[in-house]
């Protein structure tokens, strides 16, 4: 089972006496004992029997397992939502007093947490920008930095952060390294090879990849997830294990989906490049991406999500929107169908001009998932928009 893909789909619950093949879903709050010892031994910790479903299930289980192959962890533990997986480690690894790097180009939930509920518990932060080098990194880093975060690729704007480089500032400096793999999946980067000690992901985008459930997870080293796995334990952030259920099936075909979002992806991304209502166009796997050297050095492919800045802006951005017969407008990511949004209407409408500027979120950006469409029919019905 050396393979990512085999142990993907083979990683499964032991067979049950009713020899079921296909892996059976364990919907029960809690767990059975067959006498008091038993419990007890459970309970003092003694055995690894389940107790109750948001310490620990089957289901829950076979999926984190198998994230924790994927992305060549030792440990890992599965939340209700991707923000449940960040916000929990926030809350698990640090406290008063200690200070957050972060970049400015992050997912807005989590700039949410770390600028307004991290400050409550007397927890510092600051970011840099996404291109910032080696010395502006270890600059930003103060006597009381405990925890590095970010994202690569960013959502939404696709810049791509130096794994190598920050890796290895981390580890120099003793900081903890936190990587939300979720724009990338394991299939396509693994960012504990490049020197990071935790990787969290929004499971409800690509690893369902079929818009269906809300799921997260962290995975990495042991000493860690377990002091998140005890906070989370008692703070109730656990999955549930139908949405776990639907996850471990949803990875079987995380390989072969990735790659088709990706080629597919690729093709939109070329022949939209030099579309004459399209301003500049961004796909981590081009040439012309600004970070496409380090693009190529630590990702497999370019991924299933493209960008492009119309000419016209805000306007021209709704008017794209209203135009598109088979896209969806949602706002979701990493699903079988393709989607479009404009941040700048939705998501980060709230933002001023000059903040949104600042990451990168021009007026007229559209932000495209790209599903598994025939690729011409996600290309023409994208073209009959622009026109
Ligand atoms: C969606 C998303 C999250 C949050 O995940 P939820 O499952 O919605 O809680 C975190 N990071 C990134 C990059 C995302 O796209």
């Amino acid at each position: 089972m050396s393979h990512q893909q085999t142990q993907a789909i083979r990683i499964q619950t032991e067979r049950t006496n009713e020899m079921e093949h296909s892996t059976p879903m364990f919907l029960t709050s809690s767990f059975c004992f067959d006498n008091a010892e038993e419990m007890r031994a459970a309970f003092a910790d003694e055995s690894d029997d389940n107790i109750y479903s948001r310490f620990s299930n089957p289901s829950v289980q076979e999926f984190t397992d198998k994230m924790v192959a994927l992305e060549g962890a030792e440990a890992g533990y599965a939340t209700a939502s991707g923000m449940s997986a960040v916000s929990g480690s926030f809350m698990a690894l640090l406290k008063q007093g200690d200070h957050l790097l972060s970049c400015n180009s992050i997912f807005g939930s989590t700039h949410t947490v770390i600028a307004k509920y991290l400050p409550k518990f007397g927890i510092e932060y600051s970011y840099v920008s996404a291109n910032a080098t080696e010395a502006d990194w270890i600059a930003a880093i103060r006597p009381n930095t405990k925890l590095i975060y970010l994202e690569t690729p960013t959502n939404p704007g696709l810049e791509i952060l130096d794994l190598v480089m920050i890796g290895k500032v981390a580890k120099e400096n003793k900081i903890i390294l936190i990587v939300d793999n979720c724009f990338a999946t394991p299939v396509n980067q693994k960012p504990i090879d490049f020197g990071a000690d935790l990787v969290v992901h929004s499971a409800t985008k690509w690893l369902d990849g079929q818009g269906r459930v809300l799921g997260g997870v962290v995975v990495g080293k042991k000493e860690l997830v377990k002091d998140i796995y005890l906070f989370c334990r008692s703070t109730g952030p656990a999955l549930s294990p139908f949405n776990a259920w639907v996850l471990s099936k949803s990875l079987e075909t995380l390989d072969v989906r990735m790659e088709r979002h990706a080629s597919n992806a690729l093709y939109i991304a070329q022949q939209l490049e030099n579309h004459p209502a399209i301003q500049t166009l961004r796909y981590p796997f081009l040439a012309s991406h600004p970070h496409h050297s380090i693009a190529i050095k630590q990702m497999q492919n370019g991924g299933g999500i493209v960008c492009f800045e119309l000419k016209g802006g805000l306007d021209a951005g709704k008017k794209f929107l209203n135009k598109l017969k088979m896209l969806s407008m949602t706002a979701n990511l990493g699903d079988t169908r393709s989607i479009a949004s404009h941040p700048a209407s939705t998501t980060h409408a709230k933002l001023s001009d000059a903040e949104r500027a600042a990451v990168n979120i021009t007026p007229g950006l559209i932000r495209i998932s790209v599903g598994l469409e025939h690729k011409d029919d996600i290309l023409n019905d994208i073209i009959q928009a622009l026109a």
